[in-house]
């Protein structure tokens, strides 16, 4: 039977051994809502705090089991200073970085649910974790979570075209276990994925560090011409924390999408995201024609999606984010839509479409601030 931490039927004793740390500052997290309960009996870490990361889960079911937060991956600014400073090994192994979202996949209780970067069990993940991933990988290894990014068109989250995948497709890119969050080991990670029959992320090639920047920038530039993202670049051990680097391209892209939606995302993208361009253009050491062009190319993924967005809610339009989701069962489309409430996301579902054994539903994702500060900019805000 699952326990509800509501009634504070929980054992406090059990989460601070689970979590390493003690009672008394489990007692203040909860106090605090920094770690609290959600509608799928479970708890969740709202921020990090020191050695723990934000988006850990913890269920007290019917035994104790956390899985922990996804750590943030830092960007390499410069990318060969930053190999050199960053990583303590010979070598580096090269992976694509996948655009899509994080989904940690753990079996708890012999259940499997999918968590967001927040540690929120998401019903569509789930739904789609249960098809994509072999349930044997979780009887032979019940200690498991399998992180990967979930990626393609039918995404609520950040819905992509650009990969030729059909629907949602999960990318493996590493596994740790439950208790200590221990990593596997690039190639070990390989040998499971290729073993259970799971997509992986793919691995360009392990490169000597000294070298490894050369190799990179000729993968960005080929990725980037397809609109793809970039690579995570990581200690062939997993004892050095990876590193990730992306492509101007996909910079322009993240501009586009949040200044389309400019008064609910553009500052917390803006900034970093001119600076990577600065940078890059710094490293590759272009000529006037290679900023030139950068820089039109920056500066029309900002203003032409924002002008685009006042001219629709001029026009009387409402901005909304239109993304879909595929489903098998009605249910887990009715699951989602409580799901999206719980993170105070306004959206409106279609009717259900039948394509073969499954459901496709569109969805309206409404950006209120946006639209109301352009309404009232547009009616004489000063
Ligand atoms: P972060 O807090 O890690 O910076 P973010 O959402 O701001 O999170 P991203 O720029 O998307 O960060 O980069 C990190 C994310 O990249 C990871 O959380 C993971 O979901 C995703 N990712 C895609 N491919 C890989 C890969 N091959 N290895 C590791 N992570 C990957
Ligand atoms: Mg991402």
């Amino acid at each position: 039977m699952r326990k509800d931490p509501e009634d504070m039927d929980i054992d406090i004793k059990r989460i601070a051994e689970l979590l390493h740390t003690t009672e008394q500052r489990i007692r203040g997290l909860l106090k605090r809502g920094t770690l609290h309960s959600t509608p799928t009996h479970h708890l969740i870490l709202e921020r990090s705090i020191s050695k723990i990361e934000v988006g850990t889960a913890i269920f007290p079911w019917e035994t104790y089991e956390v899985v922990w937060g996804f750590p943030k991956i830092h960007r390499a600014m410069m990318l060969e200073p930053a190999l050199r400073t960053h990583f303590t090994t010979e070598s580096v192994a090269v992976e694509e970085k996948m655009n899509g979202y994080n989904t940690r996949v753990a079996s708890i209780n012999g259940q499997i649910v999918a968590l967001t970067r927040g540690g929120h069990i998401c019903p569509y993940t789930t739904e789609k974790a249960e098809s994509l991933i072999p349930e044997k990988i979780f009887t032979d290894h019940p200690e498991w979570v399998l992180c990967g990014e979930m990626v393609g068109p039918d995404s609520p989250y950040a819905p992509k075209e650009t990969y030729g995948i059909e629907s949602l497709q999960f990318f493996l890119f590493d596994i740790h276990e439950k208790k200590g969050g221990k990593p596997l080991t690039v190639a070990e990670r390989q040998e499971v994925a290729e073993e259970y029959g799971i997509q992986s992320t793919r691995l360009f090639g392990t490169y000597p560090l000294n070298e490894a920047h050369h190799k990179i920038r000729e993968i960005i530039q080929m990725l980037g011409a397809s609109g793809r993202e970039g690579v995570v670049i990581k200690d062939p051990e997993m004892r050095d924390p990876p590193l990730k680097y992306t492509s101007s391209q996909s910079n322009c892209d993240d501009l586009k999408y949040a200044f389309t939606y400019y008064h609910d995302y553009a500052r917390s993208f803006f900034y970093s995201r001119v600076m990577r361009e600065a940078f890059q253009s710094v490293e590759w050491r272009e000529g006037p024609a290679e900023i030139e062009r950068r820089a039109l190319q920056l500066g029309e993924s900002i203003l032409k999606p924002m002008i685009q967005s006042i001219k629709r809610v001029q026009s009387g339009e409402k901005l909304v984010e239109n993304v879909k989701i595929r489903v098998k069962s009605l249910k887990t489309s009715e699951k989602f839509k409580e799901h999206l409430r719980t993170l105070g996301i306004d959206a409106v579902f279609s009717d259900p479409v039948k394509i073969r054994d499954e459901y496709l539903i569109k969805i309206q994702k409404i950006n209120h601030r946006t639209n109301d500060k352009t309404e009232s900019i547009l009616s004489g805000e000063t």
